[in-house]
């Protein structure tokens, strides 16, 4: 129990603090959340005040800055083939990665990024077509995260895995450890898992033998060293599906096994495992439950 740290998505509207206030309020270990409007480009920056007040809270909440989560913007496409649109990112994310740092936070949550190639029917069976269009996107992430961690100072960027909906890369482990493989500074860059994504992406974990092959495979091609976070969700659509839908625990295809798994598997100790479950007024209850997993 000690060694994990579970919690949720806390919504931090009205300031960066009170995503504190609503992770303690849930007896929360750990939490995830935006430090500016996900939605928006533009973000005026963090006042002292602001940053003073959060940092307060953190302090007195016990939680500690490594079990905090934040995600950035859904806009940012660091594999944006247009070159103005992708400067845009690149801007976006350092300003993500600052932000985080000026609040004594030491990891960001972002989504690798998409090729939006319109591959045909015809395209998307050829293999070696799809494999050099991801190729080059993942190329392009890869110096996008490069150029922003020389950039800033402190935290990681933690690219989340996906479902693989539309042209979304990172939905094979090959993917990220693509991407790792070309980072400069690898003290830097981690990944975190969605348990819903991997699922949709192909990957089972519904029974023992499948989560201990699937995990086998995380070690090999990328290695628990780089887990710095995970994001705890059930999934309405089955295995392989490659659609991105949500559910809470125990409601989905996946199932409450692959969740006890992973509450006593000690990859995922001491990072913080995050609910992103459709019902936000049952995540006391869900945190709870993962915690009565615990042997
Ligand atoms: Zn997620
Ligand atoms: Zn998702």
């Amino acid at each position: 129990m000690a060694n994990k740290f579970v919690g949720a998505h806390t919504s931090a509207s009205g300031g960066v603090f009170n995503a504190v206030k609503n992770a303690e309020a849930i007896g929360a270990k750990a939490f995830a959340l935006f430090t500016k409007n996900q939605k928006r480009w533009d973000a005026k920056p963090l006042d002292t005040k602001t940053i003073d007040l959060f940092k307060e809270a953190l302090a007195k909440s016990g939680i500690l800055p490594k079990h905090v989560l934040p995600h950035d913007s859904y806009l940012i496409n660091l594999g944006h083939p247009d070159e103005q649109k992708l400067i845009k990112s690149r801007m976006a994310f350092i300003d993500e990665l600052e932000r985080c740092e000026i609040l004594g936070l030491d990891r960001l949550n972002f989504h690798p990024g998409s090729h939006l190639v319109k591959l045909g029917v015809k395209d998307k069976k050829n293999p070696e077509l799809v494999d050099k269009v991801e190729k080059e996107c993942l190329d392009v992430i890869a110096e996008s995260i490069n150029i922003a961690l020389d950039k800033t100072r402190g935290v990681k960027a933690v690219m989340e895995n996906t479902a693989g909906q539309g042209t979304n890369l990172g939905y094979k482990f090959e993917h990220l450890a693509y991407i790792i493989d070309k980072i400069e500074d690898k003290s830097r860059i981690g990944v975190c898992i969605d348990t819903c994504h991997m699922f949709t992406a192909g990957y089972d974990i519904r029974t023992r033998e499948v989560y201990d092959k699937t995990w086998g495979d995380f070690d090999e091609l990328i290695g628990s060293k780089y887990l710095m976070g995970m994001h705890i969700n059930d999934s309405k659509p089955p295995l392989g599906s490659r659609v991105d839908r949500h559910h809470s625990l125990g409601e989905g295809e996946i199932g409450l096994d692959a969740f006890k798994f992973i509450m006593n598997d000690e990859r995922m100790d001491d990072i913080p495992l995050v609910l992103e479950t459709i019902d936000d007024t049952i995540w006391k209850q869900e945190i709870e439950l993962l915690y009565s997993f615990v042997k």
